[in-house]
């Protein structure tokens, strides 16, 4: 059993000088203790004690081609010695916006920025201005970053105020005025969502929705939702946003627009689109993206573009784009291995739980249901036990987040997955 005597140490000393401790809020309540890393390689990664560990974190999901892969690091390597940023333009921008408007089939024109927040609140700005309207549908679970004019109901669930009227600030120092034009709905009731667009719909600027709800619970839209969302969001003259920061690149090179055949008006990619750089873009058609053309809407930051950031993106396109969807075919059969021996084991051991798992991405929960697919059943499972389940199963040298999302990339092996479902079955036993 690992032990992780050094990871207590640092995180002492780093709660005397780090906000928190950790550099995100989330990152802080890994149980036993946060882990201090020394090094990583493809899927596994090394603490600062010595203990390896087959990673399902993945930083959160970026690391979709695995850690320091070596044709990526080369490629970012030999870029970073003609600099790191310029403030300046350059091919790099020119080449992956080309790439992206390729394959994204919203994508007429890009928008690059850092983080998956931030491209956020591009969109949101974008669609104001297009509508010149300011409410915003969003949906009860999803996460859309920690800026103030979004940041509600989640990783806290239960926010929706009064018929959809007040919508709770998610943490203290957000402004009280921050969230009144947010219409916060639950997912996936195609039902409530045509009454609340009919409703407002003059009020309404646009509907955002990640297109799985992999936030809570790895929900897969109902057959035929995305198709009345878009439809609803048309006839009303509203911006539909696909916030794609985990199912972009992740659920194929089109992400969830082209795997469900639903474009919408703007796409928010970040996470695995760079490989773990920082790097966030907003996709989307002419006539809106037209309005940072002309000036109307300002699109800042310093860093937005870097050298660093394009190489890193156009690396790792490159790189899940080879052998004609042969990475995308890997980490499903991957997932998907991985997905049926973990339930397998639930049902051994008598454990009631579920593995919802789509592409390369999944959540497993013990919950008493025959199935999860609306957010008010996904808040009945069992958190407290999952918690305990990740600490043991870190203990036993696989890293998996205390939510219960995992993640894979091209270069976890079979070996990896079955060692994997090998030491849940004995966590699993014990628990
Ligand atoms: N949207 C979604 C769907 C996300 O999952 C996240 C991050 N988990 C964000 C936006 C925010 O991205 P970032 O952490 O890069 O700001």
């Amino acid at each position: 059993m690992n032990t992780f005597k050094i990871s207590e140490q640092s995180w002492l000393k780093a709660k005397r000088v780090v906000a928190g401790g950790a550099a995100s809020s989330l990152r802080a309540s890994m149980k036993p203790v946060p882990l201090y890393v020394s090094s990583a390689s493809g899927s596994k990664l090394l603490d600062a004690d010595g203990n390896e560990y087959i990673d399902y974190l993945l930083a959160y999901g970026p690391l979709i081609l695995g850690h320091a892969h070596p044709e990526w690091t080369a490629l970012v390597q030999n870029s970073l010695l003609r600099g790191v940023t310029y403030g300046l333009q350059h091919e790099g921008e020119i080449e992956l916006a080309s790439l992206l408007t390729d394959i994204l089939p919203c994508a007429d024109k890009v928008a690059f920025s850092g983080s998956g927040t931030e491209a956020v609140m591009i969109a949101l700005r974008l669609a104001r201005a297009y509508t010149r309207k300011s409410k915003v549908i969003r949906f009860e679970g999803h996460y859309h970053g920690w800026s103030d004019t979004i940041f509600t109901s989640f990783p806290s669930p239960d926010m929706r105020g009064e018929a959809e009227k007040v919508t709770m600030a998610g943490t203290a120092g957000q402004s009280e005025n921050a969230l009144q034009d947010i219409l916060l709905v639950k997912w996936n009731d195609a039902e409530e969502l045509e009454r609340v667009l009919t409703e407002h719909a003059d009020e309404i600027a646009c509907v955002i929705t990640e297109p799985v709800m992999c936030n809570s619970g790895c929900l897969a839209p109902n057959p035929g939702y995305l198709e009345r969302m878009r439809e609803l969001t048309t006839r009303f003259g509203i911006v539909l946003i696909f916030d794609e920061v985990i199912t972009g690149f992740r659920l194929g090179l089109s992400g969830a627009q082209g795997r469900f055949g639903v474009t919408p008006d703007l796409g928010i990619f970040g996470k695995a689109i760079a490989g773990g750089v920082a790097l966030s873009a907003v996709a989307g058609k002419a006539d809106i993206m037209r309005l940072i053309d002309e000036g109307t809407v300002n699109h800042l930051g310093t860093l937005n573009g870097s050298t660093l950031s394009m190489t890193a993106g156009l690396a790792t396109l490159a790189l899940l784009s080879e052998g004609e969807g042969r990475a995308y075919s890997r980490m499903e059969e991957g997932m998907n291995r991985l997905a049926s021996g973990l339930r397998k084991s639930l049902q051994r051991h008598g454990i009631p739980g579920i593995v919802n798992r789509i592409g390369s991405v999944m959540h497993m929960m013990f919950i008493d249901k025959p199935e999860v697919s609306d957010f008010d059943t996904f808040q009945q499972r069992d958190s407290a036990r999952y918690t305990v389940f990740a600490s043991k199963m870190l203990e036993a040298g696989i890293l998996i987040r205390p939510s219960g999302l995992w993640y894979i990339s091209t270069v976890h092996t079979d070996e990896d997955i079955d060692r994997t479902i090998g030491t849940a079955d004995q966590v699993l036993a014990a628990l």
